[in-house]
């Protein structure tokens, strides 16, 4: 994981809190390119995604929404390049809580999930 600072470029640890050239706080929005190509730009705890943010994955797929110790988590909106879409609760990276799926056919999966999958 790298933390590219937006001040000066330089690439620190993603675990980095300050970027060791310049000394510039990661703790506001910042762009991070994760393992496999992810790119997220928003807010940062601890070098991790933690608040709002937004990730574009190498597949097309992205996720606006909430982060918490930098996984998908609380209330957000996530869609795959084929057209699905969920908005709702995420918990640790999957869909978990209240959500609507809504299918590229037009179908929509409302009600609870858990641990990524529709329950109810
Ligand atoms: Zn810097």
């Amino acid at each position: 994981m790298i933390l590219r600072c937006s001040q000066c470029g330089h690439e620190n640890p993603g675990d980095s809190i300050f970027c060791s050239s310049c000394g510039n706080s990661f703790s506001e929005n910042k762009e991070l390119t994760l393992p496999g190509g992810v790119k997220y730009v928003g807010e940062f705890k601890d070098g991790l995604p933690n608040g709002q943010g937004t990730a574009t994955y190498p597949t097309g797929a992205k996720y606006v929404g909430e982060y918490k110790g930098g996984r998908k988590s609380g209330q957000g909106t996530y869609t795959w390049p084929d057209g699905k879409k969920y908005v709702g609760e995420f918990k640790d990276g999957d869909r978990h809580g209240q959500g609507t799926m809504t299918l590229p056919d037009g179908t929509i999966q409302k009600g609870l999930w858990k641990d990524d999958v529709f329950v109810d």
